[in-house]
């Protein structure tokens, strides 16, 4: 089969590989599409980054909810299944730690059996790799946990597709939706997906929201995110960032009442409520601007790359 191989952000090739076998209690999924994620442009060289992808079943042990031939998305994330956390549908905390799944941008991958996600009948695969990965999940989950009222005002610093997926989350929920961006594509695209007014990098923002969403991870916008955040309010941090940042107990957190969370990616609980929305009409489609067939990956990351795009994603069937 085909297999990506990741070199750097803009270079990746595709190799043959064996297709791999299922071992106990995994499924064998032939992938049909797979998206790409911004947290892969920091992969190592070598491996593949890919983990969020739908497609066919093809392989299934006994006696699960699922047959050969559907069609599912798949999470990158499972558990143990067992422990006090998974059994309340928070794999992200499995005691026994979570397993974060890649190896996606291929022709086949295989997967445990509780990472499959149902799909509601005639929804195509390019919806489905939306609708069960990061793309629907970091916002449900964030909304879930930290709902806003209509009306309510967001400012989501970041527009890469997370920010986008908060978006149109967001909008579709009543708030209104402010967003700061340099890509003027990426921009557009937020006013396509609900955003009420967005902003050019180091243009004045002269009001303060109920939620802030930092979706890059760069220091500056972190202290950016604290600042045009109302006293009482909420930052979400939402874009990784390893390194240590100055923050003020005093001024930031006692005296402003400010809570600072964070959210990685979704959990088996928020599934119900991400097909929901999409049930209802949430026109996730619209985030995907651009889709390449697996012969062309190099030009699928380039564009990627070159922060003009919303979701792209990559046809392998
Ligand atoms: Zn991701
Ligand atoms: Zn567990």
């Amino acid at each position: 089969m085909r297999s990506l191989v990741f070199h750097s952000r803009d270079n990746v090739s595709l190799v043959e590989k064996p297709r791999p076998e299922s071992a106990d209690g995994e499924a064998l999924v032939r992938v049909e599409v797979s998206a790409i994620c911004g947290s892969e442009l920091e992969a190592s060289p070598g491996s593949n980054p890919g983990h969020e992808s739908a497609g066919i079943v093809e392989q299934i042990p006994e006696g699960t909810s699922f047959n050969v031939g559907d069609r599912v998305g798949v999470s990158a994330v499972t558990g143990c299944g067992v422990c006090p956390e998974c059994l309340r549908g928070v794999q992200l905390f499995c005691e026994r730690t979570p397993r974060i799944h890649t190896e996606m941008h291929a022709d086949y991958v295989t997967v445990p059996v509780s990472a499959l996600r149902a799909m509601p009948d005639g929804t195509p695969a390019s919806h489905a790799v939306l609708i069960s990965g990061d793309t629907l999940g970091v916002p449900v989950r964030a909304q879930n946990r930290l709902p806003t009222k209509h009306h309510d005002r967001v400012l989501i610093i970041g527009l890469g597709p997370v920010g986008l997926g908060h978006t149109l989350v967001r909008s579709h929920s009543g708030a209104e939706v402010f967003a700061i961006e340099p890509s003027r594509a990426r921009r557009e695209l937020a006013l396509a997906l609900g955003a009420t007014q967005v902003f050019d990098l180091g243009e004045q923002i002269d009001f303060k929201a109920n939620l802030v969403i930092e979706c890059t991870g760069i220091p500056a916008c972190i202290k950016q995110a604290l600042a045009c955040c109302e006293s009482g309010g909420t930052v979400l941090q939402s874009g990784e960032c390893e390194t240590h940042i100055e923050v003020s107990p005093s001024e930031d957190f006692i005296r402003r009442e400010i809570t600072y969370t964070g959210g990685w990616y979704y959990a088996d609980e928020d599934f119900p409520e991400m097909v929901r929305l999409y049930k209802a009409g949430l026109p996730v489609d619209t985030m995907l601007t651009d889709e390449l067939p697996a012969s062309e990956v190099a030009e699928a990351y380039r564009r990627f790359v070159s922060k003009e795009s919303g979701k792209v994603v990559i046809r392998w069937s």
